[in-house]
This record gives structure tokens, C-alpha cells and sequence, in this order.
């Protein structure tokens, strides 16, 4: 399978549109330079298109098989494993110290959308060995990091992070797998979890679990979890393996996608012989465990980014390349010839929808990763305020790119007819793949839950005026723009529903139902506005390099004719007018929901509490 990913746009999005130049000036960065940082992309690049796409068929046709508490994976996982582990690509983002690259949030970010665009299910083991790496070296104890971080890191072992339990989906506090102290601090553990992703396999010769689990007496519900780290085989004291740690894999899922990526059911302490050290303290074990879910939001966030951008790549050259009716310009015309469907308006609508929303997608995530970064690196209030920043827009990024992930794969799937329900063309594996971001860590109705009850109160609702008075400030800038007029002021409206509904909501007697019920489309409106106001920011300043260009040319726009010429032979120009076309559809096409959520909000309909289901 082939995989492309619009690399000029990640590199406009963290070159000239975000200031990571600016960000690399800081001393934590200083073995980093642009050029470098170019180098780490284009490598990336290189990796998911050769090794990782390479063997995202395999993932799906053979898949992970479970066999007598085994799993193994395809021939091919093992030879990509071993490149990306050799070019310490888990080490991303990690310390240098622990052999990390010590990169910023925003690079690992576009990094991690060529992995997880080339292979979701390949990339989930990689995400998830990245995130116990950093647990356990942010709140481990000197014995653990010494045991576990730098082999985690390198990926010589695997981790998995295990909250779910039969019982206990989204309401991860009804788990029941038990933590029992035993007199050298160690800990019994006895219980069972499901859908363990990566929970076993044969890639790494250990794997590390992070488990929640329940110690005796421990009060209900999430406060009386503690995390733990559970090998699955044991480690001695030198670091050197042991016995195996009683963990058994009794199952596997068959599922609709993501067949490369082991879902486990595991059995710990079958024989009572699991042993667990604790994370951090008794009955933090959730406050922990937040950390790498966070970031893992981010990261499944870009999964439905990643699937979005390769999908409409595909969809594109397969736009390019089918030829099927004729010209709508020639419908009169029975002797015309078959043209590319690329030429249909409602293809062409189709595939600037997915650029659109692909691109969208790209810079909250971006953008998101850049305030991240920002945190780490200042301190005090500034800090505060970037961390904010992170926390208002995590279920955004998790939520809103996932759901929208998915539809454009699914109006990709919809370029190819009849093909793209084939598996000969992989539009259907990308949509089938794409789904799971909806639903696995925290469900999109909880992540919109945890938006609109906790995120946009928090500090006194502080930072969602502050972004979306960044979004008034680019509606400012845009409305002198003849171009750009009109999509700003649908900007302007959509931001004005957003205030008028906040404040009806709180009024009325039964806001607690309203808000329950609207989680999910409130999510999305803002979503869309913060989605609009960052392509417009774009655009503005893709209208400025273009105009460069044009005046070094002595190009005018009035002859469209002569224009749509130059574009074709100047990939520069074409790349900035696109930019421009892309913001102008995303604001006409997905503004007006924000209205048309906003209207069945504020009707008050609350139905669905009535009907008898
Ligand atoms: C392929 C795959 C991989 C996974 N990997 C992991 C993993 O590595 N580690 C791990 O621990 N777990 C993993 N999971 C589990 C996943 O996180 C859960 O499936 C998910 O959190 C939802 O839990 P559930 O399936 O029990 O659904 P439920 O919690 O039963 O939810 C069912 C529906 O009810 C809704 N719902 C539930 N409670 C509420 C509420 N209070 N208000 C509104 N709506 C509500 C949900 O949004 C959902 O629509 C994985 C799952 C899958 C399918």
C-alpha cells in the first residue's frame, strides 16, 4: 500500500505559519536547528511510506493471531519494528538522557501523523510504549527508571496501558482487579482486562503493562485506584529477565479494523503470581494515569487526522486516474470522451471537503502541540495559561478529529464508486481503521462530557474566551479582505451563536439536561469555529506570499485564463491559491452547522428524555 502525506502543508503549518523557529531558539532545544528538524520530517516520511505502509496490508489480511496465549504479528511488523526502534523513533519526544531525541511536542506531532497515516494499528504500539516510557520516567521511583525507561524507550520492551474491565468501560471506576501489598512492597495482583491494545505479541521480549487496580479497603470509584507496572515477564534486579510474571493472554477480538493491532483480553495472576510495583502513591492511580491518557488524546485525535490526510491523498490520484462520463461543460455532447472524474463538480467538492477538513484538523492539532511545548518551557502564570490552553482544546482535538476523521473517509471512499468498497483500493481499510478513534480512550460522548461540564467552566471560563477571542481577532483581521470578507463574517456569526447559546444555557431551569443532552454538537461547534478561524489565519497569510509571488512573476489575476496557467506550472503559487480556496470552503460548507446546531439547541427539544427506548 502506498502512503502520501501533503508534506508541503505540514511544513507551512510549522514553518511559516506557527513560530517554531522561535521555539527551537530555547535552550532545551539547542541541539536543534530548522534544517535538522527538516531532515527528521522528510526521514519520517521515508519510514512510513517504506516500512510502515509497507506493511499496513499485512496488519489487515493476516492481522494479529492469537494462538494458545500467544500472539504473534505478520513477518513485516517485525521488520519495520526493528528499523523504527533502530532509528529511535519511540524516543521521539524523550529526555536524551534516557537515549530520547529530546524533540518539541509539535515536531513528534507531525511525525506521528505519517506513522499513524501509514499504519494505525502498527503506530499504536509505538504510541503506547512512548507513553509508559514517560510515566514511568515522570513519576517513577530512581529503582524503576533505572529498570524500565531506557529499554522502554528504545523499544526493546512494549508497554500497554490497561484501565478497561468488563464492568467497567467508561465508568473506569467500577474496576475490580485487586492490588494486595506484600511484605517486600511488591504487590499481588489477581483480575482481568479487556481490550488491552498491544497486551501481548511478539514484537519486544517484554512487554510493560500499566494497570489500575484496587487495593483492600480502598474507597469507591476512581480515588481508590492505584497504578501499577506489571511485566509480563519479570525483571531482576541486574535489569535482566526472569520468570514469567503470571500474565496471560486468553483472547483476542476480531474486529472491523485495526487487525494489525492486537485487542487483548488479559488474565493477571491466574496461578498467584503476578507481581506489581506501584506507580507513584496509593489512590493516585487516576490522577496518573490522566497524564498518558492526555497525551494519548491528542494522539488518537491525530489518528483521525492522519487517516483523513492519506485517505484524500489516495482519493486524489485515484480522482486523477479513473475515467468514467463526460465533461459537465460537454453534457450535451454524446460524442465527448470519458474525462477523469476529478473533473465532476461533486467529486471536486468531495476531495476540497477532505483537504479542508484534513487541513483543519492538522493546525488545532498543531497548534495544540505548540501550546504544549509552550507550557513546558516558560514558567509561572504564562505556563499556566498554555496548560489551559492544552486542557480546553484535548477533547477537541480527541473528539472533533476523530468524528470528522472519519467522514472523510468516508467521502473518500465515496470517490472511487463501487472500487472504493472493494478492497483492491485501500479507502475502505482507511474508514474501517479510522472508527476506533471515535470510541477508545473515552468514548467522543464522554470527551464532550468532560468539554462542556469541566473544560469550559475551569478558571472561570478564562480560556475558552481567550481562543475564541483569538478567533474574533482573525475575524478583524479577515473582514478587510475582499476575498475573505464573507467567510470571516460567517466566522463572526458562528462565534456570535456560541456566545448567544451560553448564555440561554445557563438560564434555563433545565440546563443540567440541556447541556447533557448537547454535549457532543456543542463540541462540535466549537470545534468548527476553532477549525475556521485557524485555516482563515492561514489563508491571510498564504494571500500575502502568493501576492510575492506574483508581483516577482509580474502575474495578475484579472486574465483568470492566463492566472490557472501559471498556477499549474508553479507548484509554490498553486500550493498558496489552494490554501486560500481550502479556508474559503471550510467556512462556507462547516460554519452554517454551527447555526443549524445552534438552532436545534436553542429550541429546547429535549425528546429524547420522553420517548419510550
Ligand atoms: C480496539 C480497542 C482498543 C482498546 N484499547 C484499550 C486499551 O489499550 N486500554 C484500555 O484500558 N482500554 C482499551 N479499550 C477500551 C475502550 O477505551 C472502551 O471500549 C471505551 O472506553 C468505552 O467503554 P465500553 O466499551 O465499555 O463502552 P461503554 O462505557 O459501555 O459505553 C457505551 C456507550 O455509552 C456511552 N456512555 C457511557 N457512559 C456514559 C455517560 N456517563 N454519559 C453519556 N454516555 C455514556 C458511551 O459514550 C458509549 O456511547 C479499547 C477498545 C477497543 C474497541
Amino acid at each position: 500500500m502506498d502512503y502520501k502525506v501533503d508534506l508541503r502543508d505540514v511544513k507551512f503549518q510549522l514553518f511559516e505559519w506557527l513560530p517554531t523557529a522561535k521555539l527551537l531558539e530555547a535552550e532545551k532545544f539547542a541541539d536543534w536547528d530548522l534544517e535538522n528538524i527538516e531532515m527528521v520530517l522528510d526521514e519520517a516520511v521515508k519510514i512510513a511510506q517504506q516500512q510502515m505502509a509497507a506493511c499496513n496490508e499485512d496488519g489487515d489480511r493476516i492481522g494479529a493471531q492469537w494462538n494458545d496465549g500467544v500472539v504473534t504479528l505478520p513477518e513485516s511488523f517485525h521488520t519495520a519494528y526493528q528499523t523504527v526502534t533502530e532509528g529511535g523513533w519511540i524516543g521521539l519526544l524523550a529526555n536524551p538522557e534516557y537515549g530520547g531525541m529530546g524533540l518539541p511536542e509539535i515536531i513528534g506531532t507531525a511525525v506521528n501523523e505519517f506513522f499513524n497515516g501509514s499504519n494505525v494499528a502498527f503506530s499504536l504500539t509505538l504510541m503506547l510504549t512512548r507513553g509508559v516510557g514517560h510515566m514511568i520516567e515522570g513519576f517513577g521511583t530512581e529503582e524503576q527508571k533505572r529498570l524500565f525507561v531506557e529499554k522502554v524507550l528504545a523499544g526493546q520492551w512494549a508497554g500497554t496501558m490497561c484501565l478497561t474491565e468488563a464492568q467497567a468501560g467508561s465508568d473506569v471506576g467500577a474496576s475490580k482487579t485487586k492490588a494486595v501489598k506484600n511484605d517486600d512492597g511488591s504487590y499481588q495482583i489477581t483480575g482481568e482486562k479487556i481490550f488491552i491494545t498491544g497486551g501481548d505479541h511478539d514484537l519486544t521480549e517484554n512487554i510493560i503493562h500499566l494497570v489500575l487496580a484496587r487495593t483492600p479497603d480502598a474507597p469507591v470509584g476512581t480515588r481508590g485506584l492505584s497504578l501499577f507496572i506489571i511485566p509480563k515477564i519479570k525483571v531482576n534486579a541486574d535489569g535482566s529477565l526472569g520468570e514469567s510474571n503470571d500474565v496471560y493472554c486468553n483472547n483476542i477480538e476480531e474486529k472491523m479494523g485495526i487487525h494489525g493491532s492486537p485487542t487483548c483480553t488479559l488474565v493477571f495472576g491466574q496461578n498467584d503470581n503476578c507481581r506489581g510495583f506501584l506507580l507513584g502513591e496509593e489512590g493516585h492511580g487516576m490522577k496518573l494515569m490522566f497524564h498518558m491518557m492526555n497525551a494519548a488524546r491528542i494522539d488518537v485525535g491525530l489518528q483521525g487526522c492522519a487517516a483523513a490526510g492519506a485517505a484524500h491523498q489516495q482519493a486524489l490520484a485515484y480522482a486523477h486516474e479513473r475515467l468514467q462520463s463526460r465533461s459537465w461543460k460537454e453534457m450535451q455532447n454524446p460524442e465527448a470522451p470519458q474525462v477523469p472524474i476529478v473533473e465532476h463538480p461533486d467529486v471536486r467538492r468531495m476531495l476540497l471537503s477532505s483537504k479542508a477538513y484534513t487541513e483543519a484538523m492538522r493546525a488545532i492539532l498543531l497548534q495544540t502541540s505548540y501550546y504544549l511545548d509552550m507550557h513546558h518551557l516558560l514558567e509561572g502564570e504564562e505556563s499556566e495559561k498554555y496548560k489551559s490552553y492544552v486542557e480546553l482544546l484535548t477533547p477537541i482535538c480527541k473528539a472533533w478529529c476523530s468524528e470528522w476523521g472519519v467522514q472523510v473517509t468516508h467521502w473518500c471512499l465515496q470517490v472511487h464508486g463501487g472500487y472504493g468498497y472493494t478492497s483492491d483500493y485501500p479507502a475502505e481499510q482507511y474508514m474501517r481503521d479510522a472508527e476506533i478513534a471515535c470510541i477508545y480512550e473515552g468514548t467522543n460522548g464522554i470527551q464532550a462530557l468532560d468539554f462542556v461540564a469541566r473544560k469550559l467552566p475551569m478558571n472561570g471560563g478564562k480560556p475558552i474566551r481567550e481562543i475564541l477571542g483569538a478567533a474574533e481577532k482573525t475575524f478583524q483581521r479577515a473582514k478587510s479582505d475582499s476575498e475573505l470578507m464573507e467567510p470571516a463574517w460567517m466566522l463572526a456569526a458562528a462565534l456570535k451563536q456560541i456566545e448567544t447559546i451560553s448564555k440561554e444555557l445557563t438560564k434555563r431551569p433545565d440546563a443540567i439536561q440541556m447541556v447533557l443532552l448537547n454535549a457532543p454538537p456543542l463540541l462540535d461547534m466549537v470545534g468548527t469555529v476553532v477549525g475556521a478561524h485557524l485555516l482563515l489565519d492561514q489563508a491571510m497569510l498564504a494571500k500575502t506570499k502568493l501576492a510575492a509571488i506574483l508581483e516577482e512573476k509580474g502575474i495578475g489575476t484579472q486574465d483568470k485564463k492566463a492566472y490557472k496557467e501559471f498556477l499549474t506550472g508553479h507548484a509554490e503559487a498553486a500550493f498558496y491559491h489552494n490554501k486560500v480556496q481550502t479556508a474559503i470552503h471550510f467556512c462556507y460548507r462547516a460554519l452554517p452547522t454551527v447555526a443549524a446546531k445552534g438552532a436545534a439547541i436553542r429550541s429546547g427539544e429535549r425528546s429524547p428524555f420522553f420517548a419510550i427506548m
